[in-house]
């Protein structure tokens, strides 16, 4: 994968560009997504953005939501703008098996791939060329970084610091994780000073639910958390009857694995959901507990040092009893310094 910079001269040629992310893209995906997509425009690039999967209802405020294309959805419009792209931009994501249904596409299309991504261990030799920062907040702080390292800072407008502001609220749980560094607050700053009202985004993003969600929420933390104390763990698990008992949505389960880690204590919160096809993990840890590793290691997946996900395919109790046999082993880790 060569640098990320050796692309900026070649900004200006006018060119087919896709943009896509991961499945289910959250606030940091569509986010930077949308902000890459209001840059390139600037330069006249035919530029569309792919999901591979639906999102979550509370995106479609974002300028230029009603213009992405959902690859299960669209499927033969979405083929088309892949084979035919020159640039496939690659947000937020480290492996191509992220995009699902999407990842035979993309592996075949001739067009060139470029990563922007901070997620650990990325396959770096399926892109021509990409930047992956691992200490970087979110993808969509990456996306401002490029656009003032290519030299055209001048073009960062409202839309742009909309889409950005989003994602990095998301991946920084509105600026509390460790990952809120110094230069997230001076590129906030620079959003500021150019006009940005950050209220109304945060109200489209986390007060815009239906009620059912916050039913849903307190059914789950009354009946479907088990604490233990010894191992400062947290388990939640959602049932199938439980989605469709309270119309769970796309993006209503968003921020539910958070909650028990603010429990006096409490180092590891996991959340397993029995969704259609497989039994989706969420892994949130506070302090010395690699989630990345673990998820890895348990559970097909991955993710960031505190942040992780993963899924397999046997049923939800079985799921549930090979957490609870594996976290046994890291008994260690998860003690309080
Ligand atoms: P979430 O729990 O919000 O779905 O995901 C937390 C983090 O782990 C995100 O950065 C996400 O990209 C990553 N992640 C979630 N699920 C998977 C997975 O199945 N595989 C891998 N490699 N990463 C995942
Ligand atoms: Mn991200």
């Amino acid at each position: 994968m060569k640098p990320i910079q050796d692309i900026f001269s070649l900004l200006p040629d006018k060119r087919k560009v896709v943009i896509t992310t991961h499945q289910k893209p959250d606030p940091d995906a569509m986010g930077s997504s949308l902000g890459l997509y209001h840059f390139l425009k600037h330069f006249g690039h035919e530029v569309q953005v792919i999901s591979p999967t639906n999102w979550a209802a509370f995106l479609n405020w974002m300028p230029g939501c009603e213009l992405v294309l959902d690859f299960e959805r669209e499927n033969e419009k979405a083929l088309q703008f892949i084979a035919a792209a020159d640039w496939i931009f690659c947000l937020d994501f480290n492996t191509l098996s992220r995009t699902k249904k999407m990842m035979p596409a993309l592996d075949e299309a001739s067009a060139c791939k470029i990563l922007i991504d901070h997620h650990r261990e990325p396959q770096t030799e399926k892109f021509e060329w990409g930047i992956s920062d691992t200490g970087k907040s979110s993808t969509s702080e990456m996306i401002y970084d490029f656009i003032c390292n290519s030299g055209y800072s001048d073009k960062v407008n409202m839309e742009i610091m909309q889409c950005l502001y989003a994602g990095i609220i998301g991946d920084t749980g509105s600026f509390r994780f460790a990952s809120a560094s110094a230069t997230v607050h001076e590129m906030i700053a620079d959003f500021k000073r150019k006009g940005l009202q950050h209220t109304v985004i945060h109200e489209h993003v986390y007060d815009n639910f239906l009620e059912n969600r916050f039913r849903f929420i307190g059914h789950v933390l009354l009946n479907r958390m088990e604490i233990d104390y010894e191992l400062n763990t947290a388990l939640i698990w959602v049932t199938k009857q439980d989605l469709l008992r309270y119309d769970i949505r796309t993006g209503d389960t968003e921020g539910l694995v958070n909650y028990p880690l603010g429990i006096q204590g409490i180092r590891l919160a996991a959340l397993v959901i029995d969704r259609d096809e497989k039994r989706k993990w969420s892994f949130r840890s506070k302090g010395s507990f690699d989630c990345n590793t673990f998820a890895r290691t348990h559970f097909n997946g991955g993710g960031h040092y505190n942040a992780a996900g993963g899924e397999r395919d046997e049923s939800l109790e079985d799921n549930v009893q090979r957490f609870k046999d594996v976290i046994k082993n890291y008994h260690n880790q998860l003690q309080s310094h």
